[in-house]
């Protein structure tokens, strides 16, 4: 049995295969007529085996890797879900009359074009219909239960954009189906050219419309977004001969400028762009001095 003893210490260097031939040969024979040592190497490969597995896991950083990849893209989604969420929070919360109300304007614009075969009625309705829409979606005058709105966690310029989104992106629909209706008349290149005579403007205007609601008052800035957004259709020529201005080429080249300036479609948009800031920045001041003052 002295054996014995002597083969369990060269147990675990049998099991990592470091034992000369002679003494392997000797343990191996041993083993046959030892149970005790037989199951003793069965525990020594299980632990080898254990440290082995333990090792793998500690070099796959690939593993790390792609669970952290998965989970920044869980979060990615998460952002996209939950602005989605606070969109729809708001829907219920924008004025109700403003979704037959638009539906109705321009389905009234619709109707005009069709009957004086005046396709421009419609391009001078759109943008004028989507403002009014926007001048009321925030403040306390258009909504009563915006103080409780503002005591929720949400910021007010997230609010702000929340609504802004609904209502623009309603009144953009709509004016999309009333210029699309427009192809049972004219043809689909004289239909795009409608919907880019009116997208600009639209865009611009309801970024205007928005911040002066914000900055002055809803009714101030309907009013000045209408005379500004109108302007650009009065007779110059006219004009000029009625009223014998004196400057008559400088008033003409003054309008002409003017009307220029609403067909510009990327100055619009980025003009809208920098608006809708602005109009972030005044929705969170005037939240803020509303929960002050609440
Ligand atoms: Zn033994």
């Amino acid at each position: 049995m002295g054996d014995h003893s002597q083969y369990i210490e060269s147990l675990p260097l049998f099991v990592s295969g470091t034992l000369d031939d002679a003494q392997r040969r000797a343990l191996e024979n041993h083993l046959t007529h030892c149970s005790a040592c037989r199951s003793e190497v069965a525990l020594w490969r299980q632990v080898a085996y254990q440290v082995a597995d333990a090792n793998r896991n500690l070099d796959a950083p690939s593993i790390a890797v792609e669970r952290a990849l998965a989970e920044i893209r869980g979060r990615r989604k998460n952002i996209v879900w939950r602005a989605f969420e606070l969109v729809r929070a708001q829907v219920p919360l924008v004025r109700g009359e403003m979704w037959p109300s638009s539906a109705a304007v321009m389905a009234i614009g619709v109707i005009i074009a069709t009957i004086v075969k005046e396709v421009t009625i419609l391009q001078m309705l759109a943008p004028m219909v989507a403002a009014a829409s926007v001048a009321v979606i925030y403040g306390p005058e258009n909504d009563p239960a915006l103080e409780l709105t503002l005591a929720t966690a949400t910021s007010p310029w997230k609010i702000l954009l929340a609504r802004l989104t609904i209502v623009f992106g309603y009144n953009l629909v709509l004016a999309l189906a009333a210029s699309g209706g427009m192809l049972l008349f004219l043809p689909a290149n004289l239909v795009a050219s409608l919907i880019v005579g009116w997208f600009g403007p639209m865009t611009f205007l309801c970024a205007a419309a928005l911040v002066l609601a914000l900055w002055v008052n809803t009714g101030n800035a309907i009013a000045v977004t209408y005379v500004a957004w109108l302007a650009q259709f009065l007779p110059g020529q006219e004009i000029a001969t009625d009223f014998r201005l004196g400057g008559m080429s400088l008033f003409i080249a003054f309008l002409n400028a003017y009307r220029q300036f609403w067909s510009s479609p990327p100055v619009l948009v980025a003009l809208a762009v920098g608006l809708v800031v602005i109009a972030g920045w005044l929705g969170g001041r005037q939240g803020q001095r509303l929960t002050r003052a609440a």
